[in-house]
């Protein structure tokens, strides 16, 4: 497929902040009054990790409900094709896939959600967690509330997201076979980004707003070795060019005291790689992050530091960031909170 039978083969990250898109409505299928507010298990965010998690404890005879967010579906609800997703051959939409999980949560006697979590009380149990005006108490949580990717800001970003802009090279880059690309970012993925990009692009070239790479020294010297990648230093990408699908970018000098007008630089491609942010701010500082802002987990199960919490997903993994990482992960807490409730339930007794 090529970039200019866009937008069909890539995908976007949802933004969860203020500038959220309404619930799908194709995935949205009940309404919050449903759901009860005393629940075993809760499950916060309904991307591959929470829906997962939800379809293994509903499966469980657990009853879980899951508050999924103002956008259920996660990440993959922007995606046009997920062709990596093991059990698809010929790949399957992003929306679909999720619909489908959604689908599946449910019929095991899921309740969703679609609405945001504002707060939670962790320090006593039940925990508590409140969302919409309404309180909900669980014995056990789930917290899969993913990562946002970050972008540039820009207008014309946004509208070509999907149609060559995007901001995951291993999920979209293989439509770029054949085509000059550029990746934005200065860190060690945007590096890695970059490396990957070479083996489906002609050229790849790395704009950089400063003089030097925050990467590590191994991962710069491989990007300066490679013939496929150019460089471009102090240079910041100001515009995407295209009508349909991205055709060039425009770049301007970011180094002090430069006056020259921006340079045009053809490409099929604009992966941004300058991070992404976890989703955790409901969390209000209850459970422990690392430098980067992603939680922590306890030991090498999906268990938090607080009895009866458990992590899945993107949220805590800024390794792996695909789909499928992500469902084993909200298996594993699903798992893993079962057997708390039970062990729990076996105590009481
Ligand atoms: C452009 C792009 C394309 C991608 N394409 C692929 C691909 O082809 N294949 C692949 O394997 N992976 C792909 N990925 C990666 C994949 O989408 C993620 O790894 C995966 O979605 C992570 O799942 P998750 O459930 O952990 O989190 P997410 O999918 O991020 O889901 C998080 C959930 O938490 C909810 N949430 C957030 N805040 C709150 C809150 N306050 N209250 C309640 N709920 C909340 C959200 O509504 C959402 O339901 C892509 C990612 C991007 C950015």
């Amino acid at each position: 497929m090529t970039n200019a039978e866009a937008p069909k083969g890539f995908g976007l990250a949802i933004d969860f902040g203020a500038a959220a898109p309404a619930a799908d409505p194709a995935v949205a299928t009940k309404a919050a009054p449903a759901a009860p507010t005393e629940a075993r298990l809760l499950i916060l965010g309904s991307g591959p990790a929470g829906l997962t998690a939800a379809i293994y404890a509903a499966r469980a005879g657990l009853a879980p409900v899951v508050i999924g967010g103002y956008a259920p579906g996660g990440q993959l609800m922007l995606t046009s094709e997920v062709e990596n997703f093991p059990g698809f051959p010929e790949g399957i939409d992003g929306p679909e896939l999720m619909a489908n999980m959604r689908k599946q949560a449910e019929r095991f006697g899921t309740i969703m959600v679609d609405q945001d979590v504002d707060r939670v009380d962790l320090s006593a149990e039940p925990h508590r967690v409140w969302s919409a005006g309404r309180e909900f108490h669980a014995e056990a949580i789930i917290v899969a509330t993913g990562a946002s990717a970050l972008w540039l800001g820009l207008e014309s970003e946004t509208r070509l997201r999907g149609r060559g802009v995007s901001a995951c090279a291993t999920c979209d880059g293989f439509f770029f076979k054949g085509q000059e690309v550029v990746v934005v970012g200065g860190g060690d993925t945007a590096l890695e980004e970059a490396l990957f990009l070479t083996r489906f692009a002609t050229k790849v070239h790395l704009v950089h707003r400063r003089d030097t790479f925050r990467a590590s020294k191994i991962m710069i010297s491989r990007v300066q070795a490679h013939a496929s990648i150019q460089l471009h230093m102090n240079r910041e990408v100001i515009e995407v060019l295209g009508e349909k699908s991205t055709e060039a970018v425009m770049l301007r000098d970011t180094t002090p005291g430069a006056t020259s007008t921006p340079e045009r630089l053809a490409a099929g491609g604009l992966f941004v790689a300058i991070g992404h942010k976890p989703n955790t701010a409901l969390l209000g500082g209850a459970l422990p992050v690392d430098a980067a802002g992603y939680l922590q987990l306890e030991s090498d199960t999906t268990a938090s530091q607080i009895d009866g919490v458990f992590i899945a997903g993107d949220v805590h993994d800024h390794r792996y960031r695909q789909a499928v990482t992500a469902a084993g992960d909200g298996c594993r807490a699903a798992l893993d909170a079962e057997r708390w409730l039970a062990e729990r339930d076996a105590s009481k007794s």
